[in-house]
């Protein structure tokens, strides 16, 4: 099986799994009107670390696919707030595409009245 062979590793870091496909589901929900379809990693077991039913356009599939592997395979540990982490760890433009990501969804739970999700991001 290999990158995540350690059940230790995956829930360790479930919170941040839960919340990075949970962001990038809103902000696709919001902003992509592109066709979706049921977001799948071959990593994890779906059904048990991912929000029920992430629907995700192709491009934000790709966006999740690789934060979700670099979020796994973070060498930090605990994980520092990835604004104050000295290693780069998305590829070039998904910075960028996750920050958007980030700061778009943010809003757009606070204005919904979602703290309960972001909690863990400022506390
Ligand atoms: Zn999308």
């Amino acid at each position: 099986m290999g990158l995540l062979d350690a059940g230790k590793t995956v829930r360790r870091k479930e919170k941040d799994i839960r919340i990075l496909a949970q962001f990038v589901q809103v902000f696709c929900r919001e902003n992509h009107p592109s066709p979706k379809k049921r977001f799948e990693y071959r990593h994890l077991d779906s059904g048990r670390y991912l929000p029920k039913a992430v629907m995700l356009c192709e491009e934000c599939h790709d966006l999740l696919t690789h934060g979700l592997t670099k979020l796994l395979l973070c060498p930090h540990d605990p994980k520092p707030m990835c604004k104050k982490c000295t290693t780069h760890c998305y590829r070039p433009g998904y910075r960028e595409q996750v920050r958007q990501v980030m700061r778009f969804s943010g809003m757009y739970l606070i204005k919904h009245g979602r703290l309960d999700l972001l909690a863990h991001y400022f506390l």
